[in-house]
């Protein structure tokens, strides 16, 4: 998310809002308020009053008509990516180890898996026989289970891989794999066991149900809904029924927008935008994308759906306060009402926003929030210069936020405090890439997808922990700036 200008707030009335923010540890979760829509809105101080609710952001005080809203969830608005709403979707049903309880028994022992014991039944599958390779799959099934609750993702995946040499059209083990690369936003590998199974399969619910989903991450939307409708057939299912109102909302929604497509994009756009305009779009995101592909060392995979609105339609979708200026909810939606070309501020808006696409792909969407700001604000050249008095004296005022607590979202921050956070962020990034250059983010990024949590993944890769990086970063400042 990108804000339209960072608020230079009086430093006495931050610092005094920022005290008392730590006295009242109000920096922690803040309340969901869920809509008949499906959409998710993170809030404090969430009150019901008549027939409205009223709810504070950083943009000041909102209200929305009671009707609309399902639920308040107190206490429970975690970090998502940019409030990326994801889809639920439960583990497919069919569980390739049924009646094979031996093999998962052998399989796993002691808490450790049996390698000898894998090898064995692979000896035997390569002497022949579909039944001896049923039983290879399902003792890589155990281990890779195994592997998945303590946390190793990547060993599973080579567990399933290995399992579909032996078993290649073994639908429960396909399922499996798929379900692991969607819930790491990896479509189009999952898209590809889908329809091996499918092969094997027609009549699948499941498949059909993450086949939908696959499809739906990579913006195939019509495909999607076409799916859903299938695995609804198949087998009723409460949670193809919520994706499946979801689709069809964004189907509508969009139905009036027009299309352009590049080798990475993928651009939706209402009538009200130009073709021109939006063929300079995709040129400007084309040139950003190399840039960033070159910075962080890293190409995502999946295309990247980008959204344009007027602005009126920006508000009413996104339902973000007004200092947002462009969302990142897994696709990137901008509002471009009144632009008939590419100006400076939309081109560092879209490189923002992609830097994000980029973050969140490389880390499965696990980076942090400080993180995803910071980068995205140095990528798109911005630095802490002009407010580092503000950082060191909240710093030693002992007032400064917490890394620690700048990791969810920072809509729940009061406004001020909000443009601190983003400064803030910029500025322990801008240090770390002063120390020891953009090679540092890319390396913390590569940990965080495997680390159990992002100070971890800061201790092995800059040997420190958050307290030490927030002291170098204003021992950077000061020098830089300040002196
Ligand atoms: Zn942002």
């Amino acid at each position: 998310m990108r804000i339209a200008r960072i608020e230079s707030p009086m430093k006495r009335v931050l610092i005094s809002v920022l005290a008392s923010l730590l006295l009242a540890g109000a920096a922690a979760a803040g309340d969901t308020i869920v809509l008949k829509s499906g959409r998710r809105i993170s809030a404090t101080h969430v009150v019901e009053e008549g027939d409205r609710v009223y709810y504070d952001t950083p943009a000041g005080r909102l209200s929305l008509r009671r009707d609309l809203v399902e639920k308040i969830e107190r206490g429970s608005s975690a970090w998502t990516p940019e409030g990326r709403d994801d889809l639920s979707v439960a583990p497919p049903r069919s569980d390739p180890a049924e009646g094979y309880d031996d093999i998962v028994a052998a399989t796993v022992r002691n808490g450790s898996i049996d390698r000898g014991y894998i090898a064995k039944l692979e000896m035997e599958a390569a002497a022949g026989g579909a039944p001896a390779g049923r039983r290879v799959a399902v003792a890589h099934h155990a281990a890779a289970q195994f592997e998945l609750r303590r946390g190793s993702t990547e060993q599973a995946i080579n567990h399933y891989r290995r399992a579909l040499t032996y078993a290649p059209e073994h639908v429960g083990i396909l399922l499996s794999v798929a379900y692991m690369h969607l819930n790491r936003s990896e479509y189009t590998p999952a898209l590809e066991y889908l329809e091996r199974a499918r092969r094997s399969e027609p009549q699948n619910a499941d498949v059909a149900k993450l086949l939908g989903w696959a499809l739906y991450g990579l913006n195939r939307i019509e495909q999607a809904v076409q799916e859903w409708k299938r695995a609804l057939r198949l087998r009723p299912d409460a949670d193809v029924e919520q994706a499946l109102a979801k689709a069809l909302r964004d189907e509508e929604a969009e139905s009036e927008f027009r299309e352009g497509e590049t080798r990475h994009f993928n651009l939706r756009y209402h009538g009200g935008a130009t073709p021109q305009l939006a063929r300079e779009i995709l040129r400007a995101l084309e040139q950003h994308f190399s840039a960033i592909e070159g910075e962080l060392r890293y190409t995502p995979p999946e295309p990247i759906g980008v959204i344009l609105y007027t602005e009126q339609a920006f508000a009413n979708i996104t339902r973000v306060p007004g200092w947002v200026n462009a969302v990142n909810d897994g696709r990137i939606r901008v509002p471009v009402q009144g632009l008939t070309s590419v100006t400076r501020d939309l081109s560092q808006t879209l490189q923002h926003e992609l830097v994000h696409s980029f973050i969140h792909q490389k880390t499965n969407g696990r980076a942090p929030v400080w993180l995803h700001e910071g980068v995205a604000q140095y990528v798109e050249g911005m630095r802490a210069g002009g407010q580092a008095h503000i950082l060191v004296s909240a710093y030693d005022q002992k007032v400064s936020l917490p890394l620690g607590l700048m990791e969810a979202q920072f809509l729940n921050l009061p406004g001020e405090v909000a443009g601190y956070a983003y400064v803030w962020s910029l500025g322990v990034v801008e240090y770390i890439v002063a120390a020891n250059g953009m090679g540092d983010i890319e390396r913390l990024l590569d940990r965080i997808r495997a680390e159990s949590s992002t100070e971890a993944a800061v201790r092995s890769t800059l040997r420190m922990d958050y307290a030490q990086l927030e002291a170098e970063a204003v021992r950077y400042l000061r020098r830089t700036y300040l002196q």
